[in-house]
């Protein structure tokens, strides 16, 4: 997989002097999609067998499965699945859509956004933000209750594939650089077809805090209407030693 990486990057020197220089030992650069759906979520029909044979035709080897309302697709994968799985989840909340991710169990929607925070942070996992700007899926907060909340997020979705246009995206990604919050990305596929139609290239990690540090020395690329974009975080960008 390394090479494979290397072969198709090897203009990215960012990444291989990220890949020699990691501390822990972990020389393997993750091709991560942090956003999939399973049939677990009632508007996807994708098998976690099939997600998994997607995920190595197009040499991804590390994925959160995001279902909605739902962990069990997420769990079913971590069995199956060669490489990493988050267990994560997108809860329906009163003021729209928190991720949860590195859940060890299902949360159930239909609660207040500050709940379902409180629910996934009792049980060790972190809160992202998916699509936060998103037309319809987005939260629903103005811009004060957003920048009151910022403290209680771990992770925002900078690059979510299925947001038709970058400005949702481009507003993710500048509101994580002004609260200093690391960025996310994925497809949000719910056909496999979807999958990885953007992914994050980043160093290996072992723990929620390590996919934290890890994610601040992310590399996104994502696809808009058929081309690919070279879309770097603004951590990405202002990390320039790593
Ligand atoms: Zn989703």
């Amino acid at each position: 997989m390394l090479s494979e990486a290397n072969a198709s990057r090897n203009s990215n020197n960012e990444i291989l002097h990220c890949i020699q220089n990691d501390k822990k030992g972990n020389i393997e650069l993750l091709k991560a999609d942090f956003h999939i759906h399973s049939k677990y979520s009632m508007d996807s029909q994708n098998e976690p067998e099939d997600i998994v044979k997607r995920c190595q035709e197009l040499g991804i080897n590390c994925v959160a499965i995001a279902d909605h309302n739902a962990v069990e697709g997420a769990f079913k994968m971590k069995e199956i699945a060669p490489f990493k799985v988050i267990v994560a989840e997108e809860v329906l909340t009163h003021s729209g859509e928190v991720m949860g991710m590195f859940l060890k169990k299902h949360i159930a929607s239909g609660i207040p956004l500050e709940e379902a925070i409180a629910k996934i942070k009792e049980q060790g996992g972190l809160v992202s933000i998916p699509h936060p700007f998103a037309p319809l899926r987005g939260l629903r907060l103005n811009e004060d209750e957003m920048a009151k909340l910022a403290p209680q997020i771990d992770i925002i979705e900078v690059f979510n594939a299925r947001c038709p246009y970058i400005q949702p995206n481009n507003k993710a990604n500048e509101f994580a650089g002004e609260h200093n919050l690391p960025g996310t990305a994925g497809s949000d596929a719910h056909t496999l077809g979807e999958i990885g139609n953007v992914f994050v290239e980043m160093p290996d990690f072992n723990s929620p805090q390590e996919f934290l540090e890890a994610l601040r020395k992310a590399k996104i690329e994502g696809k808009y209407s058929g081309l690919f974009v070279h879309f770097h975080s603004t951590w990405a960008k202002i990390q320039k030693g790593f």
